[in-house]
């Protein structure tokens, strides 16, 4: 069941989106070669809680697999998301790290990753970047009401296929709200013969989450239960945004 919410609603998750913006701000400033990913959850959790806010990711359970450990999932080059933090992992010049903050505050979450280049990176990886980027913002132009949820996987799909890069299918974006993870499940392809899924209504909120791959869109889980890797070992990236459907354009929540 998907929850519309209120204007009252939505200005807690307003808060909420910009704690977790805050802490991507100082993610930006600190992700250098030698950083460990260690120190980037340290910073984004002492950052959450001095917002009055509590990391969404600490603890958060998963059947069959321990609890996460920290604030942040950080994941560098082949690996896609949930990657776990690290005092024995520095970043390399080169690098492409995602970062993915969730805070909830009163009750009500922000969730929004995002990936930087660590240094200088490759020609390959800034196409990778850009492309994934802009997927994102292709399906956030198509989040209003009068459209389909389907629009918004097929807005990442075309823009991000014909640019030669492969769309992950077995992890998608979600509703966000009170929890996380709320209905619906919001993909970022159109799977064959797929229904056009609920029109778009505002007051909606979702999670919108673009994760590509430099080669197959196959991925797969390390031996930690939680951190995901492309099949083949090339890189991936992922950018996330938390937004809220009104009469016309969205609005982007995890923004300062
Ligand atoms: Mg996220
Ligand atoms: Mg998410």
């Amino acid at each position: 069941m998907i929850i519309l919410k209120s204007k009252s609603e939505i200005a807690l998750l307003r808060e909420a989106g910009r704690i977790v913006a805050r802490v991507h701000e100082a993610m930006r400033e600190m992700i250098r070669p030698g950083v460990t990913t260690a120190e980037l959850d340290a910073k984004a959790e002492a950052i959450i809680r001095a917002s009055g806010a509590i990391p969404t990711f600490l603890g958060y359970p998963h059947s069959g697999r321990n609890d996460f450990p920290a604030s942040i999932c950080a994941s560098i080059n082949e690996e896609l998301v949930h990657g776990i933090p690290s005092k024995q992992r520095w970043l390399e010049p080169g690098d492409i790290i995602s970062i993915d903050v969730g805070a909830t505050y009163q009750g009500w979450v922000g969730d929004s990753a995002w990936t930087y280049p660590v240094g200088t990176i490759d020609a390959a990886s800034q196409q990778l970047l850009a492309a994934t980027e802009g997927s994102l913002w292709a399906a956030i132009a198509q989040a209003r009401p009068g459209n389909y949820l389907i629009d918004l996987g097929r807005a990442v799909e075309e823009h991000v296929n014909p640019r030669g890069f492969a769309v992950v299918r077995e992890y998608t974006g979600h509703g966000v709200g009170r929890r996380m993870h709320e209905d619906p499940q919001v993909l970022n392809y159109v799977p064959q013969g797929a229904s056009n899924g609920p029109r778009l209504k505002a007051g909606m909120t979702l999670a919108i989450e673009p994760m590509v791959n430099a080669g197959t869109w196959r991925t797969k889980v390390l031996a930690d239960g939680w951190t995901v890797v492309t099949a083949d070992g090339k890189r991936s990236a992922h950018f996330e945004h938390s937004i809220a459907l009104t009469e016309g354009e969205a609005e982007v929540l995890t923004v300062l």
